[in-house]
């Protein structure tokens, strides 16, 4: 099966389209992440060949000197979170539907999860120390 390649905001205003969007998904608990959207990220790689429709309502914020991340504007949809030097895009798995090839697969800033919940997923997980050297940030 394809991987998903399209990817909606609530409201509709934009759509993300995504030929390379891999189907490894990625859960980051950073507090950045967590505060963003209200819990860990789990977001998939979509590669640098991304195509914006509706790009007019995306707002963005630079949240650290290397990304930012990008929301709709009418509806508040999270829509990515973009590494300023590469370009390329990371997209929220639930902007991609149901799509059962997906897999959980990497748990990133681990050291930085609350005790409070944990996925049972067998992941790689790392620390923030190992995410820094991993991505050469
Ligand atoms: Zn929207
Ligand atoms: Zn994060």
């Amino acid at each position: 099966m394809e991987p998903p390649r399209i990817a909606a905001c609530l409201c509709g205003a934009v759509q993300l389209h995504l030929p390379e969007a891999r189907r490894e998904v990625h859960a980051c608990h950073c507090g950045m992440c967590r505060r963003w959207g209200g819990g860990p990220l789990l977001a998939v790689d979509c590669g640098q060949a991304v195509r914006i429709e509706g790009e007019a309502q995306v707002q963005t914020w630079q949240s650290s000197a290397w990304a930012e991340r990008g929301f709709c504007g009418r509806c508040g949809t999270h829509l990515f979170y973009r590494l300023l030097a590469s370009g390329a895009l990371i997209v929220p798995a639930g902007l991609l539907g149901e799509a059962g090839e997906l897999a959980l697969t990497r748990e990133l800033f681990i050291d930085h999860k609350p005790s409070w919940y944990g996925f049972a997923n067998r992941t790689e997980r790392l620390t923030e120390a190992e995410v820094l050297a991993t991505f050469g940030l």
